[in-house]
């Protein structure tokens, strides 16, 4: 993963929208960029038109910090993407949602993707009751996701849960709470994803 020095809210100060990087603090007042919605830094106030390759970059790294994965990783997505005989810009999209780490936050049972790659690493993630802490794990249609008996872990996942009650699981996702385990009915679809994203420009921005 890449490592972020300082505080996670200058990403979506930097680019310029809510990136929901800390759990429930970012539906919060005390979110930063409700507070301050114009870029870090000096000249952050300064508004300037960004040209094409600007915004193919910004873009980028929205997708890139949304996920938590360096350049090396994202790069390696998107050529894999580009193997399939599909929309890239769609594929690229569906194997960042298919990480374990992202399953296990989109179920609920994490606040932040973050936390969620903390849970996976520490050993706490069962896939078809089999331990695994590779947060980049892809997950496969039918995968059935449950939790290791560990009471301390199992009281954080259910304080998780209570606090994500109102955020929507996804379509392709089946969240079994009382049970504390999900199952993965079929691969996401480009209307999955529930960000904004021009997935157009990242494809133009690594074709050049
Ligand atoms: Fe971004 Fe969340 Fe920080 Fe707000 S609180 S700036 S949404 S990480």
């Amino acid at each position: 993963m890449a490592r972020i020095t300082g505080s996670v809210c200058r990403l979506c100060r930097r680019e310029g929208e809510k990136l929901f990087l800390k759990g429930s603090r970012c539906l919060s007042d005390k979110c930063a960029y409700t507070k301050r919605s114009f870029s870090p830094g000096q000249h952050g106030k300064r508004r300037t038109k960004l040209s094409d390759y600007a915004l193919q970059l910004r873009e980028k790294q929205k997708v890139k910090r949304i996920y938590g994965i360096n350049e090396h990783q994202f790069r390696l997505y998107f050529k894999r993407a580009e193997r399939e005989r599909a929309v890239t810009g769609e594929v690229l999209l569906q194997l960042l949602e298919r990480r374990l780490d992202n399953v296990v936050f989109s179920l609920g049972f994490a606040h932040s993707r973050s936390q969620a790659r903390q849970i996976v690493r520490h050993r706490f993630i069962l896939v078809n009751q089999r331990p695994v802490d590779i947060p980049s794990y892809l997950i496969k249609v039918n995968d059935v996701i449950s939790l290791r008996k560990d009471e301390n872990k199992l009281k954080l996942i259910r304080e998780n849960i209570k606090v994500n009650k109102d955020r929507l699981v996804p379509q392709w996702l089946k969240a079994d709470t009382d049970n504390l385990q999900g199952t993965i009915d079929r691969f996401p679809k480009r209307a999955d994803i529930q960000f904004p994203v021009r997935e157009q420009l990242i494809v133009e921005l690594y074709s050049k």
